[in-house]
């Protein structure tokens, strides 16, 4: 039976930008710069796709970092709950 190969998210950070690809699903970024570290994203997201930053971000906070970004179901709750506008999903 043929299978189709399970979607994976690639994290990228480029200057403040950090985004997690996941291949023909969505692509969601977060500007750590404008990010103070809140949660609100990282609570409210339904599929848990946001793990916290091991590093801390210019500002000095961990920010959350979208590493699950092929469980997303693209609802935008964490693009329109995020106080700083700091998280934009795309697909
Ligand atoms: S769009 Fe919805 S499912 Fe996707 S990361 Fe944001 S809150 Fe989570
Ligand atoms: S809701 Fe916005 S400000 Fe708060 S942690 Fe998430 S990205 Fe950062």
């Amino acid at each position: 039976m043929f299978m189709a190969e399970e979607s994976k998210t690639v994290v990228v950070k480029e200057n403040y930008l950090v985004t997690g690809k996941a291949e023909g699903i969505v692509e969601i970024d977060v500007d750590t710069f404008l990010c103070k570290g809140c949660g609100i994203c990282v609570e409210m997201c339904p599929r848990k796709v946001f793990e916290w930053s091991k590093e801390l971000s210019e500002k000095g906070v961990h920010y959350p970092v979208p590493v699950h970004a092929e469980k997303c179901v693209k609802c935008k709750l964490c693009e329109l709950l995020c106080p700083d506008f700091a998280i934009a999903v795309r697909w």
